[in-house]
């Protein structure tokens, strides 16, 4: 299996890590589109959210934890700040395997695009 995200985990291709744990990485989008934006992954190959299954509960609540834990060290809780999880096409997902952004630092509009 061929995945971007996968190999970042296994430190196979190099990526601007933010945090690293048993279950979980994240590191900085290298296209970022505020001035926090980082990516939180499962160590675990799962393509897209719809793949997410009863077992990875605690795995997808730890990667919530994670980015709650990163946007304190960032300093935007309180201001505010977003997490998207994009599925298929529609929502321009472009890598199958799964990510939060975690997106912050300005004031974002709402609907998104
Ligand atoms: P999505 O469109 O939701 O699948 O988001 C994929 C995100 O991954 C985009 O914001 C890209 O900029 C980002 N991305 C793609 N390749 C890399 C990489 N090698 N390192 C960091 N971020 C990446």
């Amino acid at each position: 299996m061929d995945c971007i995200f996968c190999r970042i985990a296994n430190r196979e291709i190099p990526a601007r890590l933010v945090y690293e744990d048993d279950l979980v990485v994240a590191f900085e989008d290298t296209n970022p589109k505020a001035p926090v934006h980082v990516l939180i992954i499962p160590k675990k190959h799962i393509p897209t959210n719809l793949e997410i299954a009863d077992t990875d509960n605690a795995l997808v609540g730890h990667m919530f934890q994670v980015a709650n834990k990163i946007a304190g060290e960032r300093g935007i809780a309180g201001k505010g700040f977003r997490l998207v999880m994009n599925c298929n096409e529609d929502a321009g997902q472009s890598v199958f395997h799964i990510h939060l952004h975690l997106l912050g630092g300005r004031s974002l509009s709402w609907p998104p695009g």
